[in-house]
This record gives C-alpha cells, sequence and structure tokens, in this order.
C-alpha cells in the first residue's frame, strides 16, 4: 500500500523526466521579406540570416505552384502570401493578382485553423501593407467568421505625414524599421502564439533598380531587421519555458535578365528559400526542394494541432519537420482506369491508401465524401485501377499513410 501511495506522489514527476518538452508552451513567427531570390540571397551579405542557418537550417524552395498544371500560381507577391497563410495554391485560394479581389476563405488561413483549434489563442501581424491584416488574413470579416487579429501593426504606408513618398522609397525602409521594432518589442512583452511579419522595401529597391549594390544593401538591410525578431525570440526561449519554431522566407524571385520583375514562371522567378530556427527539418526539407504551401502544416505539425481531415486533404503542402512518406502526387485516367503516382520518401514498407471524391465542396465550406478505392505499399510508387461507376469530368485523388496527406485534381 506505502509503494503505491508513493508511486502516486512521484508519478507526475516521472512524466516530466520522460517529456521535459511537454510542459513547454510552443509559439510561432514566420517573416515574409519581399522578392529575394535564393541567388540574390547568396551574393548579398547576410550575417544574420547566417547564423540562424548555422543554429538551424536554410533550403532553396520555390513558389508559383506547379507550373505545367491547374496549380499555376503567379509568382506576384500577395498570391505568394496567400498560398503561405491557407497552405494551398491559387486554383484554391483564388488570390490572383495583388489587388486581392475575391480570397477564397473556404481554405482557412492558418490563423483561422489555430483560432479554432485554441480559441483562447492569440495572433499577430505586423506589416507594410494594410491588406494583409484586412484582406488576405480577414480581420473582423463574416467570410472568416469575423477573425480577430490580437496584436497587429500595420497601415503606415497610408501616414503621408510621418512617412511622405520618395522615389528612392526611404518611407518604406522606414517603415520597415518600425514594423520590425513593433514585432521584436510586442514579441518580447506578449508573446502572441503565432505572428507574421511582413517587411517590403527590398521588393521596392528589386523594381527601382534590379540586381546590383543597392538591391544587396536592400537585402542587407532586411537582414538586419530579421536579426532584431530573432534576437526577440531568442531572449524569450533563454527568459521563458517557451518553444519558438522561426520562419523566414520571400513571396517570390526576380527575372534573371535584371532583377527587376516577377510575376511569371521563369526559373529565378520561382526560386525562393525557406529559413527556420529549427535544425530538426526532415529529408524532405534536406533532399528535395520545398515549397512556400509547406510552411503551413510545418506550422500544424510544430503546434501539434490535429487539422481536420477534410482540411488535411486540400492542403498543398507537407511539414519540413515531421519525416514525410509520399510527395508529388499525380494522376490520370484513361477510359474506366485510374492511373496514381508519387514519389515515396521516408517509412517507404507502409501502407498507401488512394481515395477519391468527383465533388468539390471544399471550395465552398463544404466536406466532401470519398470513396476508398484500395491500398497499395507506398515503395510501388504506383497504383491502377477500375473506377467503372464513378463517373465524372472532375476528380480529386487523395494518398493517405500515416505522416503524410496528398491531393491532386483531374479535370477531363
Ligand atoms: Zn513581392
Amino acid at each position: 500500500m506505502k509503494l503505491l501511495y508513493y508511486t502516486f506522489l512521484l508519478f507526475p514527476f516521472i512524466l516530466f523526466a520522460q517529456n521535459p518538452d511537454s510542459n513547454r508552451s510552443k509559439k510561432v513567427v514566420f517573416i515574409i521579406v519581399d522578392g529575394i531570390s535564393y541567388d540574390q540571397l547568396q551574393t548579398a551579405s547576410t550575417p544574420n540570416i547566417d547564423r540562424i542557418s548555422k543554429a538551424g537550417n536554410l533550403t532553396e524552395a520555390y513558389v508559383g505552384g506547379i507550373a505545367e498544371d491547374y496549380r499555376k500560381t503567379p509568382t506576384i507577391s500577395a498570391v505568394g502570401y496567400n498560398s503561405l497563410l491557407t497552405g494551398t495554391w491559387a486554383n484554391k485560394h483564388n488570390v490572383y493578382g495583388n489587388s486581392i479581389k475575391k480570397p477564397n476563405y473556404s481554405y482557412p488561413s492558418i490563423f483561422r485553423l489555430y483560432k479554432d483549434y485554441n480559441p483562447k489563442g492569440t495572433i499577430g501581424v505586423f506589416s507594410s501593407w494594410l491588406d494583409n491584416r484586412t484582406k488576405l488574413v480577414g480581420d473582423g470579416l463574416d467570410a472568416t467568421d469575423r477573425i480577430r487579429v490580437d496584436y497587429s501593426y500595420d497601415g503606415l504606408e497610408y501616414d503621408s505625414i510621418n512617412y511622405p513618398h520618395d522615389k528612392y522609397r526611404n518611407f518604406m525602409k522606414l517603415i520597415d524599421v518600425h514594423v520590425a521594432k513593433e514585432a521584436s518589442k510586442t514579441i518580447l512583452e506578449k508573446a502572441p502564439d503565432i505572428s507574421w511579419v511582413y517587411l517590403e522595401y527590398s521588393d521596392d529597391i528589386g523594381h527601382g533598380y534590379g540586381d546590383g549594390p543597392y538591391f544587396n544593401a536592400a537585402v542587407t538591410f532586411e537582414d538586419g531587421l530579421i536579426g532584431q525578431i530573432y534576437d526577440a525570440v531568442a531572449q524569450r526561449q533563454k527568459n521563458t519555458n517557451e518553444d519558438w519554431l522561426f520562419v523566414v522566407t520571400t513571396d517570390h524571385g526576380r527575372s534573371a535578365k535584371d532583377g527587376k520583375h516577377h510575376g511569371g514562371q521563369s526559373a529565378r522567378e520561382r526560386s525562393t528559400w525557406i529559413l527556420t530556427n529549427k535544425n530538426n527539418t526532415n529529408s524532405y526539407f534536406k533532399n528535395e526542394t520545398p515549397a512556400i504551401v509547406d510552411i503551413y502544416p510545418t506550422i500544424t505539425d510544430f503546434l501539434e494541432i490535429n487539422v481536420p481531415k477534410n482540411i488535411k486533404r486540400e492542403l498543398d503542402g507537407v511539414s519540413l519537420l515531421k519525416p514525410i512518406s509520399a510527395v508529388n502526387l499525380s494522376a490520370k485516367i484513361k477510359k474506366d482506369t485510374i492511373s496514381v503516382t508519387w514519389k515515396a520518401l521516408e517509412n517507404q514498407q507502409e501502407k498507401a491508401k488512394i481515395y477519391i471524391s468527383t465533388t468539390n465542396l471544399a471550395a465552398t465550406k463544404g466536406t466532401d465524401s470519398y470513396t476508398y478505392l484500395g491500398e497499395v505499399e507506398l515503395a510501388k510508387e504506383s497504383y491502377k485501377t477500375a473506377i467503372k461507376g464513378i463517373e465524372s469530368n472532375f476528380y480529386k485523388v487523395v494518398l493517405e499513410t500515416k505522416t503524410t496527406t496528398l491531393n491532386y485534381w483531374i479535370n477531363k
């Protein structure tokens, strides 16, 4: 009896000893610094990005969707931000340009998803572009179920008294300074659960001067602000029991000719990069080229959010942290036979389940029902079966393993 009594007393301590991270609260900051291709990042002096990547990891990445098919996505700023925010390409989130005409909020932003998971959780948006909060995140809109951004600092571009617009874009440089400063301060004092910081100046200099010393200097300038925000995160990690995921990326690359433009599908316009403070990135991060849409599932993975199946089946990215079993799902239908292919990564002895749906209710906040087709060894990297009786001009194909969910559309 006495032994049992002591066992009960010790029980919580045993749990702590086994898992020291179990009581650490997790926080996320992601920064988008505008319009710096991977080669431009390597050309410029970036002492802060260098020190963060030394502790964590940096990889080349891409934006622009899949150039050859229905997922083709313009390499334009707001389009890129929304690909990160929703974890989907433009065929789903429906932002094709900077005017942000009609975002499809049926694909919940990482902020909406987080608030549904943790209604008391807090989120922050610190941005040199007001539309990011009001239109993309959709602060207070009915269509986003009136999501509330708890901490925000933006709209300075409309204050022409304190930030008079000049052709050298010095006002934007100043705005970035204040945005980074406010983000750092809020992280230090309030520690929102998920924060988005957006810095614009580098893109303005890219449009104005293209490749060269002015652009390199703008990248170095933004690197200094990234360092400030990182130091705020590092300070909280040191002084509290919090575990922070820190991610920095860019929304698009730049034109090959002179670096002045972007929007198209050239290799350099699609070429971006992802930096994180975590060194436990998966083999997909290390051996493949990740995409901007991979950041969303990386955040949900880090925060251990149990993402609802219907949302998981729409995400176009995979986590950069936990082992991922497959990528590059593709499918085609010939007569009554469907052929599905993918690239197997980890856990190849695992079985993959294949599902199909003929509806796309997810695009209007509905839930699709799927027919189970069968299962196959992941290592086979292909699956073929008859689908007689499932007539449609449109199909959604889903591949599911324990760790990974992929989807692909077939438009006949
Ligand atoms: Zn941009």
